[in-house]
């Protein structure tokens, strides 16, 4: 016989008064964990400044009414398939062998999604290789060869990821790498390029879907394997779409530790604005740094970017040092805007980086 809502209240105010004091308890924290879920506002998509161009297709696909990870990944592709930026895809800085490995990862709300790639070689948009392992896996990562192996099978074209361009730096660092060795200085002073890269971009549309995608070539002359932070899932990128999506560009290692994509949307969770919640992770970063990568006022010798989106809309990006910039689409079109800032950039350790020995932690 179905139940009254009279002897219901009953019931469960007769089971309540046999719990003991601790099981009340108990319960008690387990709603306050119930997780408040934000309202749809207004379509936007973010990402770091090199996705200028890329927020601004993204956001025509929103318009057309395309799934925002569609639209975002598309974004991203520009930068992923333009050999002049070093520091995705093809033309990519390569690591210490001259290898261009490429790391990304992507999710997708509404499906509560995700799908990632570490560490692949000759595959120019690691972000596609990311959303196929999502939509046709029912893993979340692969890597390296395999991942290679996987994404030809899925159609995508094998090419040297390598440009001219890139190869020189390659081949100028490993030349200036020892005064002693056997390969001659170039007969030049032309800088070497380090790569400080990486895009992230994350959308929401008017209905409150969102997504988010970061790829990248990772650090410029890494140690060859090395995975950094970009497809890691909570760490590169992040997005939840009850609450909002975030991501980030700068020293993966030190966002892998603070999980700065997850860290970021947890306290948009707990009602921190955006801005709020990206200077906050910052903080947590700074909080998290080994001591040799810090001068002796405690000062990080990198920086970190985090960009950030909310389900209704508001947005914001945060850096560690002043004179971030990162990109935004919407309806008053695709433009740069200034990120918020932890530490003065008068405040950057300058001079020689101390030598890092591996017992000085
Ligand atoms: N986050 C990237 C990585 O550590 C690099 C960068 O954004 O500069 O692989």
């Amino acid at each position: 016989m179905p139940l009254t809502r009279r002897d219901f209240i009953a019931r469960t105010a007769a089971a309540a008064a046999t719990l003991s004091l601790t099981e009340r308890l108990h319960a008690m924290r387990l709603a306050t964990t119930v997780l408040p879920v934000g309202t749809a506002g207004a379509a936007r998509i973010v990402s770091s400044t090199n996705g200028l161009r890329g927020v601004a297709r993204a956001w025509e696909m929103l318009q057309r009414g395309d799934d925002t990870l569609d639209a975002i990944i598309a974004g991203v592709n520009i930068q992923e398939l333009d050999p002049d930026d070093d520091s995705v895809g093809l033309g990519g800085l390569p690591n210490a062998d001259g290898i261009v490995q490429l790391d990304a990862s992507c999710m997708h709300g509404p499906t509560r999604r995700a799908g990632a790639v570490g560490c692949i070689e000759d595959i120019a948009t690691p972000s596609l290789v990311a959303k196929a392992i999502m939509d046709y896996t029912d893993h979340i990562m692969l890597a390296g060869h395999d991942a290679k192996t996987f994404a030809l099978e899925m159609g995508f074209t094998a090419q040297n990821l390598l440009t001219d361009r890139s190869r020189q730096n390659w081949l100028r660092w490993r030349a200036r790498l020892n005064p002693g060795d056997f390969r001659l200085d170039y007969d030049d002073d032309v800088a070497i390029r380090f790569t400080h890269g990486t895009i992230n971009m994350n959308a929401v549309n008017t209905a409150g879907d969102m997504s988010s995608v970061t790829t990248t070539s990772g650090m410029a002359y890494k140690v060859p394997g090395r995975v950094g932070d970009s497809p890691i899932i909570g760490a590169g990128q992040y997005c939840d779409q009850t609450v909002g999506a975030a991501g980030s560009t700068g020293r993966g290692e030190a966002n892998i530790k603070a999980c700065g994509g997850f860290l970021t949307v947890e306290f948009m969770r707990q009602g921190m604005a955006p801005e709020q919640a990206a200077l906050k992770t910052l903080e947590r970063v700074v909080a998290m740094t080994e001591a040799r990568q810090m001068n002796d006022k405690g000062r990080p010798r990198f920086d970190l970017n985090i960009y950030t989106l909310a389900k209704d809309g508001r947005y914001g990006s945060a850096s560690l040092y002043e004179g971030g910039t990162f990109a935004v689409a919407d309806d008053k079109g695709a433009r740069v805007e200034t990120a918020a800032f932890l530490f003065k950039r008068a405040e950057f350790p300058t001079g020689p980086v101390p030598v890092q020995r591996a017992r000085a932690r």
